[in-house]
């Protein structure tokens, strides 16, 4: 099966744009904001709250900024105009993380600002393991000037991430608030678990570890391993749907499962219908080409899910 991601990858330049986008159109809302909005709309009947991107990543110069800075800007007012129940999702490095970590600092904080005076959630997405520091510095920071409505993502595979969340707990108390994937980057050994089993256990032991400090988890993942134990723990930390101990994102213990657009819609429509918080991560914008490629090249196991629910519908409905 691996071998299949890889050759999807090689012929992937091969392939005409409207068949790449034909597969796209599963995975992403669309090139503007507009197209984010009527996704959203369109799946609000399914029980389903969001978290929007704005696809792009790693600029090469400040100036660039300044289009996230807008985009962001004009999502933040138009989830409020549609009264729609949607966080968003920030890459930092898009806001300048690699080049000026202060100018990054200060662009994220004016949306995180403008996002809170709107009661919307913030989360930073975790890049690969060169802004694994930066991005939880960052958050700790926008934290210190009282700010409480911005969260981070930590990786699974990452052999640090049990330590993380000692240390952001240590800080925030039950304020802590993570989503929390397998990490979608392959790392090296030397810093990562890169087997499967372990990638499993690992994530499933940073679930219950942020769960028993009382922060509020979201768990980013498709794989049934991973959402029958999160469900296997919601009793043992009083999270279960009706509890009176589940609280708001960055406001104390709770929980929730998190989906991306066009992935094991069943599964997620299957947990709403049983009472539990679902999201789903929307991505948008004009770069969803440049941003495909880059993840396919990067984890070609995702081409190989990809592939597999185009050849077998069955395993994986929208
Ligand atoms: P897998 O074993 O990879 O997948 C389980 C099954 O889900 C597969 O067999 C397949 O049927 C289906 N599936 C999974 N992914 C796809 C896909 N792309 N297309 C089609 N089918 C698929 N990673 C980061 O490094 N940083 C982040 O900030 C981050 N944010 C995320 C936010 C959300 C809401 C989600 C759901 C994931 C996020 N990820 C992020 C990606 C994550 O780390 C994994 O790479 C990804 O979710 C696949 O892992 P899995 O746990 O779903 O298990």
């Amino acid at each position: 099966m691996a071998l299949l991601g890889r050759l999807v990858v090689a012929a992937m330049p091969l392939a005409p744009k409207f068949i790449v986008r034909m597969v796209a159109s599963r995975y992403v809302a669309g090139s503007n904001l507009e197209d984010a909005v009527s996704t959203m709309n369109n799946l609000s009947s399914e029980g389903a709250c969001f978290t929007v991107d704005v696809l792009g990543e790693e600029i090469r110069s400040l100036e660039e900024a300044e289009f996230f800075l807008n985009e962001y800007s004009m999502l933040i007012d138009s989830i409020s105009k549609n009264n729609i129940d949607a966080h968003i999702s920030i890459k930092p490095t898009a806001f300048g993380l690699l080049i000026d970590p202060e100018t990054a600092f200060q662009n994220i904080l004016n949306i995180t600002r403008k996002a809170s005076e709107n009661d919307i959630f913030v989360r930073l997405d975790m890049e690969d393991s060169r802004v694994t520091d930066s991005t939880i510095e960052l958050m700790l920071k926008i934290r210190s000037e009282g700010i409480d409505n911005i969260g981070v993502v930590l990786q699974g595979r990452l052999l640090r991430t049990t330590s993380d969340i000692l240390e952001i707990c240590g800080i925030l108390g039950p304020k802590a608030d993570f989503r929390i994937c397998k990490g979608i980057y392959l790392e090296p050994g030397e810093i990562a678990h890169t087997g499967y089993k372990e990638i499993v256990e690992a994530t499933n032991q940073a679930i219950e570890s942020m769960m028993a400090s009382g922060a509020y988890t979201a768990i980013a993942s498709h794989d049934y391993p991973v959402i029958n134990h999160s469900l296997s723990l919601l009793e043992k930390y009083d999270l279960f749907p009706d509890s009176e101990n589940i609280s708001f994102p960055g406001k104390g213990p709770g929980y929730e499962f998190q989906f991306l657009l066009g992935v094991r819609g069943d599964l997620r429509r299957k947990l709403a219908k049983e009472g539990h918080l679902t999201r789903i991560y929307v991505p948008y914008g004009s770069q969803w080409y440049e941003y495909g490629i880059r993840r396919l090249n990067e984890n070609p196991e995702v081409a190989t899910h990809v592939l597999k629910a185009i050849l077998l519908p069955w395993t994986n409905r929208r």
